[in-house]
């Protein structure tokens, strides 16, 4: 066979290999179009995958024609985390793209670099090595260059309203196995290219693609439905499909922002350009986008209207304050603002920088449980997650915290959320976030997780940021990541607002959790004082992988509130309160793998077993039980108890035994958050809890063992000074 003259050539396993080749660890043959599962790093990173990699790298020998002119490797990868090498005849030709969706890419074959004969292919994770299981194959040579590849045939695609109107949105292209395939565009201003997703932010793209078949699909984000069509496309076919939206969940008088958003211009990692960042914030239907590159501050006012994306959100100016003792994304700022002092010693001289500029009024407390610079920031070394304690004396001045952040996704989803309850139980007002952390055009999608804000919505352009502050402050949110818990109580009052009960009044509580047609919830939960109170399995249907098979409603809708997935009620006596409470809806289901909007996997994994999620929780409902007219926290009690029995002040002497007995009783009266916070008040305090656990009956008891083992923890994390 000429070569020079095939343009495809599938790379076929060099049948010299012998059966023991193949069991080498580093050596590999390619066998046909299998996909080959290599492992870097030693350990498994996935239970998903089987124990025994086939190999470490890709080496292969494989026989083809030299090259005169530039060439096309085009390759299929699943799950690829870290930076892998591609070299033919040991010359890099590129990398894998480091994305974990399962897609094809091409790489291209620079002239003269394969041979006459017998060639050598190797795929090599270089750099850090790190943990990674991946799969590669289905290797094709071409004797084109990747932009000829992907000219055979044409589509255009269009995005509309149910009016007909152009509307941004994201266009997913994928083969009939469901793998992302490259298509032959580039992104320019209001359109962002990756492989197998193409952002429109005007709402038709076109776009060249390998003569074949294809499943394409249009979404606007989680507001929206999926709409699909299969295109067949023959050598020269000009195709044009038109894909019309509908708007699945109602949200209005709620701003859809995301409080943490990179490009590579203005951070210099990830691979999302400023301008196709504008492209895919209108594309996921981001209204109130913050920017927030590492320690410096951009406005997207200008890009916006250049790539003709300002009619469909606001932006603000914000700062993702990088330093070695946390992450912190602070706004509403201005771009001659003076910069906070990323490398300012500890928490008091870095929040006093951060509010120095005026119009700061956020600190957002970024993925407190990942490790960065060797510091985490609740780790048990310096915080005691039940009772939002923290170790150190650090000045606790961010005024909310991430607990979704999609681009650095928890092995847990709890885990965050709990951390939380620990704060809100500690009389911190610490408003929840879901943020994307997005740094790509599609390895973690923009705006995946994302706070609606209680706000006017009804202008996207022209969103009054003072107000949507002043509300996210308040609590005024609900945190989304493929769902939305809509929490009212008495009727009325949501999340971030106070509801008075009188006396012989229950508190009655309602959820109603939304979602698009294509993810789904299995539990709502209602939470009092940071404790699980009731939970309520919902039952759906197993979900369709085609969107095109389900029916035209939403097969898990209630009533006929658009995109209502399940709703509880529940009621709270008023006898089985003892005191102030607040509370908080949490629903969670499983996550999405289609290719449309796939969740992804953790980024620093607790285990190797992973269940994605889909999660939301909402902001904190303050309810006054105990008739004052005002909030008082878990801890607020603590210290009521405390200074009623005389331990507030030199609780350590013992001249105050009798008074054990005192506080134990009360305690019996309280919510078992007040007993948690009653003894790390006093264990924070170096003081002896071992009267107040012999004068505790159970539950009590339980209650303040439970505490001491959480404290104990923290004191080992610090004598073994364990991040
Ligand atoms: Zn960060
Ligand atoms: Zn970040």
């Amino acid at each position: 066979m000429d070569w020079r003259h095939a343009r495809t050539i599938v790379i076929c396993l060099c049948l010299s290999l012998t059966a023991s080749d193949l069991r080498s660890e580093d050596a590999l043959g390619l066998l046909d179009d299998r996909m080959l599962h290599l492992r870097s790093g030693g350990d498994r990173e996935w239970s998903s995958f089987p124990m025994q990699a086939d190999g470490v790298n890709l080496d292969q020998p494989f026989e083809s024609a030299a090259n005169d002119t530039a060439w096309t490797l085009s390759l299929r990868q699943q799950d690829v985390k870290q930076s892998w090498e591609v070299r033919i005849n040991d010359r890099p030709i590129g990398r894998l793209v480091r994305d974990e969706n399962d897609l094809r890419t091409d790489l291209e074959i620079p002239p003269r670099t394969l041979v006459d004969g017998v060639n050598r292919l190797q795929v090599v994770q270089v750099g850090k090595i790190d943990p990674d299981d991946i799969r590669v194959g289905e290797i094709e040579i071409h004797a084109v260059k990747p932009r000829e590849l992907r000219r055979g045939a044409e589509l255009q695609v269009v995005i509309t309203d149910q009016q007909d109107q152009l509307m941004p949105g994201r266009i997913t292209v994928v083969n009939l196995d469901g793998t992302l395939v490259p298509v032959g565009a580039s992104s320019s201003l209001g359109t962002a290219v990756r492989e197998g997703v193409v952002y429109t932010g005007r709402g038709t793209a076109t776009f060249g693609l390998r003569p074949g078949s294809y499943r394409i699909y249009g979404g606007r984000g989680f507001e929206y439905g999926i709409e699909s069509a299969r295109v067949d496309l023959r050598p020269g076919d000009r195709a044009k499909r038109t894909l019309k939206l509908t708007r699945q969940v109602d949200t209005e008088g709620w701003i859809a922002c995301d409080t943490h958003i990179h490009t590579v211009t203005h951070s210099g990692h990830g691979d999302c350009t400023i301008d196709e960042r504008m492209a895919a914030l209108a594309g996921e239907g981001i209204e109130l986008p913050i920017a927030t590159d590492h320690n410096t501050q951009i406005d997207y006012t200008e890009p916006a209207k250049a790539a003709g994306s300002s009619a469909y959100f606001t932006p603000v100016v914000g700062n993702e304050v990088t330093t070695s003792r946390g992450h912190f994304n602070i706004f509403p700022t201005r771009t001659d603002a003076p910069l906070p002092d990323h490398q300012a010693p500890d928490w008091k001289s870095l929040f006093d920088s951060i509010f120095s500029a005026s119009e700061v009024r956020v600190a957002i407390l970024n993925h407190p449980r990942d490790l960065h610079s060797n510091f985490r920031p609740f780790s048990p070394r310096h915080h005691v997650s039940l009772v939002g304690a923290n170790l150190d004396g650090f000045d606790r001045r961010f005024n909310a915290m991430e607990l979704i952040n999609s681009g650095a996704v928890q092995t847990d989803p709890m885990q965050l959320f709990e951390d939380w309850c620990g704060l809100i139980n500690h009389g911190m007002k610490v408003t929840p976030v879901g943020s994307s952390d997005s740094h790509d055009v599609s390895r973690f999608i923009v705006g995946q997780g994302r706070t609606y804000i209680a706000g006017d919505d009804s202008d996207v352009a022209q969103i009054d940021v003072e107000a949507a502050v002043g509300a996210f402050l308040q609590g005024r949110v609900v945190v989304s990541y493929g769902l939305f818990a809509d929490l009212r109580a008495n009727d009325s009052s949501g999340p971030g607002e106070f509801v008075s009960l009188n006396p012989s009044q229950d508190l009655a509580v309602s959820v109603d959790v939304l979602g698009p047609t294509w993810t789904d919830v299995e539990r709502i939960e209602l939470w009092v004082n940071g404790r699980r109170r009731f939970a309520k399995p919902v039952s759906s249907e197993p979900s369709a992988e085609d969107p095109d098979s389900r029916p035209a409603l939403d097969r898990n809708a209630v009533g006929n509130r658009r995109g209502r997935k399940a709703q509880a009620r529940w009621s709270l006596a008023r006898s089985e309160l003892n005191g102030d409470v607040w509370i908080t809806a949490v629903a969670i289901g499983q996550g999405v793998t289609a290719p449309y909007w796939p969740t992804a996997k953790p980024y620093q994994p607790d285990s190797i077993d992973f269940e994605p999620y889909v999660f939301t929780c909402t902001g904190p409902l303050w309810v006054d039980v105990d008739g004052d007219d005002r909030y008082t926290s878990p801890l607020g009690y603590a210290k009521q108890l405390l200074g009623e029995c005389g331990l507030e002040g030199n609780a350590a002497s013992d001249d105050v035994e009798g008074n054990w007995d005192a506080l134990a009783t009360r305690l019996g009266e309280m919510d078992a958050s007040v007993v948690h916070q009653t003894v790390a008040w006093l264990l924070g305090r170096g003081v002896e809890i071992k009267s107040l656990r012999e004068a505790a009956d159970e539950p009590i008891r339980s209650g303040i063992n439970e505490a001491e083992r959480a404290w104990q923890r923290s004191v080992r994390a610090r004598l073994e000074q364990s991040e």
